[in-house]
């Protein structure tokens, strides 16, 4: 006898297509999508990420996350009439990647009708990570990747006038960096990680609506909205740390479901009593804000090209 299609816990009037596994909630599609939003606009009140008239650039790569945070802002932000929404992307030079990658967002920005601003890694640091991957280095392409997107969505932010940049970080995002950075013993870095961002002088303050947001809820999100996003991986993918970290955190969350929010939520509880060390001047060569003489992206950038004058 077939089974029958059990039904949504939560309207009781449609057929259930998701069992979330942490809570036990039986959601069909419609109420599926309105949790997501309701998620995204709790993680924005808790943390106050925005004003009512806060500009906003979402950093969107392409991938689900950042198109499925620009969604759920843009329905948000539609209420907030004095607020307003810009899409920016950083293409980091990836032949046959991040060129499909900036077509899918352009794509997507048209279809909702926000404003998108392209910023690379060419223009603004004279390279790209084809050319940083083809040279002789000490780090892994991701470390170099990391430090200039960094400072590139920082810039793209500025010169979009905005006073929020929002990133589409979701929660295994956030659990898997948080214990990275607790097993290489990095507390400042771990400090960085609140996702209300914080002020600090020269920086657009940095906000992660998406950080309880599931990667798999992610990726259902954007498969029932029906919008395309890239699934192939950059070729120059190498972070082995972070792969052995979602291997963990998947294999304990499938035997204890729930397991990521609490690694989210620890992690949470010890920001506040980690000292971050203040950024204490400008960078000798660009400056930017740091800690020391010269900041971490014009160190990687003389470190790739002896002769260069940084980032
Ligand atoms: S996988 Fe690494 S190199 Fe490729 S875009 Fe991401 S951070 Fe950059
Ligand atoms: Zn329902
Ligand atoms: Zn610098």
């Amino acid at each position: 006898m077939a089974e029958t299609v059990k039904q949504c816990t939560k309207c009781g009037r449609r057929p259930s297509i998701y069992l979330r596994p942490y809570s036990g909630e039986r959601l069909c599609a419609d109420c599926f999508k309105s949790t997501i939003r309701e998620r995204v606009e709790r993680t924005v009140s808790r943390y106050d990420m925005f004003e009512h008239d806060s500009r906003i650039a979402v950093g969107v790569s392409g991938g689900k996350d950042s198109l499925g945070l620009l969604h759920v802002l843009n329905e948000i932000e539609a209420e907030f009439p004095r607020s307003e929404v810009i899409a920016v992307s950083i293409d980091e030079g990836v032949a046959g990647y991040r060129d499909e990658a900036l077509t899918i967002a352009g794509e997507a920005c048209r279809e909702l009708g926000v404003e998108h601003n392209i910023f690379s890694f060419a223009d603004l640091f004279g390279t790209t990570m084809d050319d940083v991957a083809s040279t002789p280095r000490e780090l892994t392409p991701c470390s170099y990747c990391g430090v200039l997107r960094r400072r590139a969505l920082n810039e793209a932010a500025r010169s979009v006038e905005a006073d929020r940049l929002a990133t589409g970080h979701n929660l295994d995002d956030f659990a898997q960096t948080a214990l990275m950075n607790l097993l290489r013993g990095d507390l400042r870095r771990l400090s960085l990680m609140h996702p209300g961002g914080g002020e600090v002088e020269g920086f657009v303050r940095r906000v992660k609506p998406y950080c309880e947001v599931p990667e798999r809820e992610s990726a259902l999100y954007a498969h029932l909205e029906g919008f395309r996003f890239q699934e192939i991986p950059c070729p120059h993918a190498s972070e082995a740390m972070r792969n052995d970290m979602r291997a963990f955190i998947n294999g304990v969350e499938v035997k204890r479901p729930g397991t990521t929010f609490t690694v989210y939520r620890t992690a949470l509880k010890l920001i506040p009593n980690v000292e971050p060390g203040d950024l204490i001047g400008r960078c000798r060569l660009c400056g930017e804000p740091t800690t020391g003489e010269t900041c971490r992206a014009c160190q990687l950038m003389e470190e790739l090209n002896p002769s260069s004058n940084g980032a």
